[in-house]
């Protein structure tokens, strides 16, 4: 059985992912060790035992070490089965976290799926829901997939409860992907969502990112909503170009002025409008796995997080790639992804 060290490289929760996207996609069965443990809360939380519930019931797969808090999983998948499935966080815990372990194994799964998902779909350090469906989900369907997204209710940390559908339709091969330029820049906006909360933290958020990105008000959107458990405020800026769209995130914490958080995602904004790199940091990691068991391709990012190193590693333990990560100039990095078939 293959054995994959947590705690090598970002040594979290990602590595626990990937595994078992792979997994389920070549048959692999793989222990891993020592899991999430460069986290001061190591082991699996809620979200990642989800993440293991969905792929043992995506892939009729045995597994040991399945509980809270276990350093240690083994994984054995049988056949990827599509079908209609739910599957619950239990938590706050991020659910769009759960559909990237699952969806590329249901992308090649022998009919179309449905899934519910509930929990979280905002949340701190995981991709928020409308960056699935605004910014991960367009460059999917360009290879090739026919993936759709319904939001019924918002969930943000503490509360959670929230839940969003999702249609997956089988895709023999995903295509190559070519993502070395942005394109025409199409719409620049800022949304921010205010749950259960005063409206003026919105508009003061709504304010900074005027002030810092020198935009209109008319790019400014506050979305007052009560479709949620609890509280919760998260600010979204998007920038759409030709051929990408990206998402820079920030989320509105107890004791942190709304300017502040505003400043936040504008940073993330404006760094990105520093350089030409169409890729942003988060959704290079998210990407390479796709590219990887598809038809592969080449893109340019920002410099390689963490996350994106440790993603490359596990994606060549379990496929046989190349992934060539090449400084250019300009700050940007080019990486190829190539299969060898
Ligand atoms: P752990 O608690 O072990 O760190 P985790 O399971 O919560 O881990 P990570 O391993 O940190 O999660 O992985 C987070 C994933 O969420 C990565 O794919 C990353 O690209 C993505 N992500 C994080 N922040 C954002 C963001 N602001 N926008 C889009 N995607 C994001």
């Amino acid at each position: 059985m293959m054995v994959i060290d947590g705690s090598f490289g970002e040594g979290g929760g990602q590595i626990l992912r990937t595994s078992l996207s792979l997994a389920l996609l070549t048959g692999t069965a793989f222990r891993l060790e020592k899991i999430r443990a460069k986290r001061k809360n190591p082991g699996l939380l809620r979200q990642h035992l989800t993440a293991v519930e969905a792929a043992v019931a995506v892939g009729h797969a045995e597994v040991s070490g399945a509980t809270i808090g276990s350093p240690e999983l083994s994984f054995k998948p049988n056949a990827i089965r599509g079908g209609n499935y739910r599957f619950a966080v239990g938590s706050a815990g991020s659910v769009t976290l759960v559909l990237q372990t699952v969806l590329p194994a249901l992308l090649l799964a022998d009919q179309p799926s449905t899934l519910v998902l509930e929990g979280g779909t905002h949340n701190p350090f995981a991709p928020p829901y409308d960056y699935v469906a605004q910014v991960f989900l367009p460059l999917l369907e360009r290879m090739g997939a026919t993936v759709s997204l319904q939001l019924e209710r918002y969930g943000f940390y503490p509360a959670g409860g929230g839940k969003f559908a999702v249609t997956i339709e089988p895709c023999a091969q995903l295509k190559r992907l070519d993502l070395m330029k942005r394109g025409k820049l199409l719409s620049q906006s800022a949304r921010a969502i205010v749950a259960n909360l005063p409206r003026h933290i919105g508009e003061r958020e709504l304010q900074t990112v005027r002030r810092k990105m020198a935009w209109q008000d008319a790019a400014l959107e506050v979305e007052e909503t009560r479709n949620a458990n609890g509280a919760g405020n998260v600010l979204m800026i998007e920038l759409a170009y030709e051929k990408v769209t990206e998402i820079f995130t920030a989320f509105g914490e107890k004791n942190v002025r709304a300017e502040v958080v505003a400043e936040r995602a504008a940073k993330e904004a404006r760094e990105y409008l520093q350089t030409e790199a169409p890729v942003g940091e988060h959704l290079a990691d998210q990407l390479l796995l796709p590219m990887a068991m598809g038809e592969g391709g080449s893109l340019v990012t920002v410099k390689p997080s963490l996350h994106t190193t440790t993603n490359i590693a596990v994606i060549k333990k379990f496929l046989e790639v190349e992934i060539i990560a090449e400084e250019m100039a300009g700050q940007m990095w080019r990486i190829d992804v190539l299969p060898q078939a």
